[in-house]
């Protein structure tokens, strides 16, 4: 008994939709973008959620992201109700999750070194420390050491998207949330990014949840969902 209670307590998720609804605008043009999501995710786990364009994915992760506000049903990412939950509340969790988007967003006019040292210092854990060894460290970890001081600009698309990886993974986040990171590499770059995501991930126990629409890249999850319509559903057969 006493062990069925530790293991249950052990295994509380990081992540927990319940009767997720999500709708955009107002009055007649209200549309209900997802409906009825369930959804736990435990630490350490890869999950890739998949589906077609429009079903909802990145609606969700920005709601799981604290981008936009929760409205009906519930989410719980660490433990925090995210329904109702303040902007305060909402910039505090930002503060744990690790971002990485399709256009990466990197900052241009500044190089690789500061885009990464800019995610370091929204961090006052991070503040007495050395941000520029921290920020080379990570930036050895993706294969960039020799770019370190090269504007975001003259990279290649494969270079940025290891700089937005070692930006989103160097404060070292209990969740990373990626919106279709590949899109835009070519196969093996996507490839070379998803297992650098999945090591760094690894050592650092961190629980990711990628949008992809990339075959190619399935085998790196430990579980895939799949999204249509708005839904959660069982993935269709695959061809
Ligand atoms: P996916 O990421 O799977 O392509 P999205 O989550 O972007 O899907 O979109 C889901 C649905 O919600 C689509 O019908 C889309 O048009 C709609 N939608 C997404 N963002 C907005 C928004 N900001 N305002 C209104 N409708 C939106
Ligand atoms: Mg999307």
């Amino acid at each position: 008994m006493n062990l069925l209670l530790t293991v249950t307590k052990m295994s509380e998720p990081i992540i927990s939709a319940r009767n997720l609804n999500h709708y955009f605008g107002d009055g007649n043009l209200k549309k209900q973008a997802l409906f009825d999501i369930n959804l736990d995710i435990y630490a350490g786990e890869i999950v890739i959620m998949t589906g077609p364009s429009g079903s909802g994915k990145t609606t969700l992760l920005t709601l799981m992201g604290g981008l936009r506000s929760a409205q009906e049903g519930s989410l719980k990412i660490l433990d925090r109700e995210l329904r109702d939950a303040s902007k305060q509340e909402l910039t505090k969790l930002r503060g744990n999750i690790g971002y990485i988007f399709q256009a990466h967003n990197l900052l241009t006019f500044l190089t690789a070194k500061q885009n990464v040292r800019m995610s370091l210092e929204l961090h006052d854990r991070y503040l007495k420390g050395d941000l520029d060894k921290v920020a080379n460290d990570i930036l050895t970890t993706v294969g960039l050491e020799e770019r370190a001081e090269y504007y975001a600009d003259n990279l290649s698309g494969g270079q940025k998207q290891r700089v937005a990886i070692a930006r989103a993974l160097v404060s070292q986040p209990k969740i990373v949330l990626a919106d279709e990171p590949t899109a835009a590499l070519d196969k093996k770059s996507g490839r070379d990014a998803v297992e650098l995501m999945q090591k760094l991930a690894k050592e650092q126990d961190c629980t990711i949840l990628l949008v992809t629409h990339d075959n190619r890249i399935l085998d790196i999850a430990d579980r895939i969902v799949y999204m249509e319509d708005g839904r959660l559903m069982d993935r269709p057969e695959t061809t």
